[in-house]
């Protein structure tokens, strides 16, 4: 439903507000949050005093030692805040975790998913949040998920691709009917993107977050916003074709970016040239196998090429390699944003940077907190009373 701007929405807007200044650090005083965010000192004054007689946030020291009078106290989230219950859905697990209003993780559990049926994915989903609740002693807010497309508008898993066969997982919809907490689902892809954002400061406004596991996908951050189409998520990166005479996609299509570059055509490729199972463990070595040295090379190559048409569509400030693509070798990177740089259409552009994820490979458990934290930055959930 859409509303109008009135009195409580700039007052919801306001706390969301600071509360995220406060939680990703930008702002860790009065002062500071009264100067990012237009506010008169006495208005931040009251909303901070607000905030910590609500427990979210507390003093916690001053800012400067050694003045005389009262020195400006550090802000921070409280440890009485209310928590998250993060839950990551991928083909082989749901990892189930807790995290703090500063995108902290200070609980994580998970169960492997083997032969799953629809019903008995909803009972390791059902068990795994309750024995995660209990662990928190009733102070949760809010529940997230982040989990493998394709997602329709109800928030339920549809037709995804290697996933038991299962046609329809109504992911939201389980998940409240049994817990009292307001739910927000969101692609793990998505999610991560949101994660390294905030993660990040918000330093970044515009920039493209690359999942490479079995498949490739793309996060997009937009203008400091996710991008979606009519509120679906977007970004299917490896299936970008690169040669349209070449192999046939599942997708139908032919040629796609993720035959040719995904992680586990590049693990593929790599055991093949050496003749044994090769994990992500032994890539700084086999680097310097002059065979194993073209195969990466034409992944980063190939990876360039899709992260070119992207680049020339969208302009985005910077690339984030993450998922398995946290482990290519850092040489490989710069073959990457070399090649971006050189290649596409608007050179004169500020550089384009690629980089690795900050939160290695795990940016799709971050992200299943971090969409709910989107959320209540916004002023919502938490606010809405
Ligand atoms: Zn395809």
């Amino acid at each position: 439903m859409k509303r109008g701007i009135n009195g409580n929405d700039i007052k919801r807007t306001n706390r969301g507000l600071f509360l995220k200044n406060i939680a990703i650090g930008k702002a860790i005083s009065r002062m500071e949050l009264a100067k990012l965010t237009g506010l008169t000192k006495m208005t931040a004054g009251n909303i901070t005093q607000e905030l910590i007689s609500m427990g979210i946030i507390e003093e916690c020291g001053p800012i400067y030692a050694g003045t005389t009078g009262p020195a400006p106290q550090k802000l921070c989230i409280a440890e009485t805040a209310p928590k998250i219950i993060g839950v990551y859905i991928s083909r082989d697990e749901i990892v189930f975790s807790i995290g703090t209003l500063s995108g902290d993780i200070i609980y994580k559990s998970n169960i492997p998913l083997l032969n799953e049926t629809s019903d008995s994915i909803t009972q390791k989903l059902i068990d795994g949040i309750k024995t995660t609740e209990k662990s928190q002693n009733d102070n949760i807010l809010a529940i997230g998920v982040a989990m493998i497309g394709p997602i329709d508008s109800d928030g339920a898993i549809v037709d995804s691709p290697n996933f038991f066969g299962i046609k329809k997982l109504a992911v939201k919809n389980i998940i409240e009917n049994c817990f009292p907490y307001p739910t927000v689902v969101c692609n793990d892809i998505s999610a991560a993107a949101v994660a390294e954002h905030l993660k990040g400061g918000e330093k970044l406004s515009n920039f493209v977050f690359i999942g490479n596991a079995n498949g490739l996908g793309a996060g997009i951050i937009q203008s400091g916003e996710l991008m979606t189409s009519n509120d679906l998520f977007l970004g299917e990166f490896g299936h970008i074709t690169i040669d349209i005479n070449g192999e046939k996609c599942p997708c139908g299509n032919t040629g796609c970016l993720e035959l040719y570059a995904s992680h586990n055509v590049l693990l593929k490729r790599l055991s093949d040239a050496v003749g044994r199972k090769v994990t992500t463990e032994d890539f700084e070595v086999l680097s310097k196998n002059s065979k194993c040295d073209e195969i990466f090379t034409d992944t980063a190559e190939k990876l360039a090429a899709g992260m070119i048409t992207m680049t020339n569509i969208l302009r985005p400030e910077a690339f984030i390699l993450g998922y398995d693509g946290y482990f290519l070798p850092n040489k490989y990177v710069n073959i990457i944003e070399d090649k971006i740089n050189s290649l596409r259409f608007l050179k004169q552009d500020k550089r384009i940077s690629v980089f690795k994820a900050r939160l290695k490979a795990n940016s799709a458990i971050f992200g299943s907190i971090a969409v709910v934290l989107r959320e209540i930055f916004k002023g919502e959930i938490l606010f809405n009373n």
